[in-house]
């Protein structure tokens, strides 16, 4: 009530986002709808304190139940994901990859992971990262025909290079990854192996996917995708991790502050305990498996329309659609799915022939929707309206209304 009086201008667009949110399908993979109270805590006045440094060591007075709130979201990370260490400071994804680098390479050290074209992420060594301009990254790809990752490849480079670093996870990637063949193939040339598993850490901790932690030294993600949380990153040692270099949870700690960050967001640090604890409930389990459950349907459905998906099918949480045979544009099927309330996003599809910004693939993804309630049958039904809509795009304002209906009947989290 504060802020529509102080600020008439941020408090409308605030709203406006809200009824955008309501009224449209969320789409984009990366995307959820966290839940109130994680809102609530990360809205808190936790956000007025300084607190650089770590529980019980600070460099400011006053933190004695704000050393209790971090000490609290370390143990939850520790126990879900069973791991050593966690450390929970990381402002988000990004930052959390680059002090990865901070704590295990020197700058021109070479370093591995999936081009960004691929399905990689910019932080691991694209070259337009700061992660691909201070160290001498190698990128792999996936097959050109079954457009999954050629671990035979990945060995062959891992063994000529010798990289110090590997790293594993994806922003555009179907498939589930062999983390017991990356595992051996790091320990053959002595890298250091982390998981990136930013999308996933949802589906990893809901138990439908397998977990990497027995097979890598470092695990980093996102708190905010399909682990449903505030925006914020994650980093953690497991006991492998350890077992190669017992110093890693200090070197980790130490290229977060004082090596890249001041003090921590501690209200995001509450939120994110916050969703720990929701996701360590059984209701999430469900909603885990029911995130993938849609996402195999929503597949099946698109490939009876005739929509080319990337690698025949999905095992998580999204799905890369190659529209060449539909002649549209990623970013015109983006914008026309957008008329209908139908948020996606484009995407360059492995070994696009069109350039990055007007890139040949459609990304799409059911997490946030899951979250809402949604199962097959609303699947079937949003694959029928995207079919319909790219077939005969007249027939916007009448989808529309429809889409709009759906949503009424799955509100976002109360
Ligand atoms: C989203 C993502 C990140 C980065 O997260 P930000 O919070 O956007 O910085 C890192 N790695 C992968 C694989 C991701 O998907």
């Amino acid at each position: 009530m504060k802020l529509k009086k102080q600020d008439s201008q941020i408090y409308s667009l605030i709203n406006l986002e809200t009824e955008r949110q309501k009224n449209s399908l969320q789409m984009i993979p990366s995307e959820n709808h966290c839940s109130p109270a994680v809102r609530e805590a990360l809205g808190s006045l936790l956000t007025d304190k300084y607190a650089e440094g770590y529980p019980g060591k600070r460099y400011y007075g006053g933190n004695q139940f704000i050393d209790k709130v971090e000490t609290l979201c370390i143990e939850r990370a520790k126990k879900l994901f069973k791991v050593e260490h966690a450390n929970v400071q990381p402002y988000s994804g990004s930052p959390a990859n680059m002090a990865v680098y901070v704590a295990v390479c020197d700058p021109g050290d070479v370093t591995m992971g999936m081009a960004l074209p691929m399905g990689g992420h910019l932080t691991h060594g694209w070259k337009v990262s700061a992660t691909g301009k201070f160290f001498k990254p190698i990128q792999y790809g996936v097959d050109e025909k079954t457009h999954l990752i050629c671990y035979d490849d990945l060995e062959k480079m891992a063994r000529e290079h010798k990289p110090k670093l590997i790293w594993v996870g994806a922003t555009a990637y179907p498939r589930i990854f062999d983390w017991a063949r990356l595992g051996k193939i790091a320990d053959s040339v002595g890298a250091y192996l982390a998981a990136d598993i930013a999308h996933i850490a949802g589906l990893v901790v809901g138990g439908v996917h397998l977990s990497p932690v027995s097979f890598v030294h470092i695990v980093t993600t996102t708190t905010h995708k399909t682990l449903r949380g505030p925006r914020g990153g994650i980093i953690m040692v497991t006991k492998k991790g350890i077992e190669k270099d017992p110093e890693l949870p200090k070197k980790i700690d130490k290229a977060i502050f004082p090596g890249l960050q001041g003090g921590p967001h501690e209200n995001a640090i509450a939120a994110i305990a916050v969703c720990l604890k929701e996701a360590s409930a059984p209701a999430f389990k469900k909603y885990a498996a029911q995130i993938v459950k849609n996402a195999k349907m929503l597949a099946e459905e698109l490939k009876k329309y005739g929509f080319d998906i990337i690698s025949g099918g999905t095992e998580n949480h999204l799905l890369l659609i190659d529209l060449r045979n539909k002649h549209i544009f990623g970013a015109d099927a983006q914008n026309l799915l957008e008329s209908i309330g139908i948020s996606t996003n484009k995407n360059s599809i492995p070994f696009d022939p069109a350039p990055p910004f007007k890139p040949s693939g459609l990304r799409l993804g059911t997490p946030a929707i899951t979250t809402r309630g949604m199962k097959e049958k609303e699947m079937k039904q949003i694959a029928a309206w995207i079919n319909e809509v790219i077939e005969n795009p007249g027939n916007v304002k009448k989808i529309k209304k429809e889409v709009t209906v759906l949503c009424k009947k799955f509100p976002l989290p109360k």
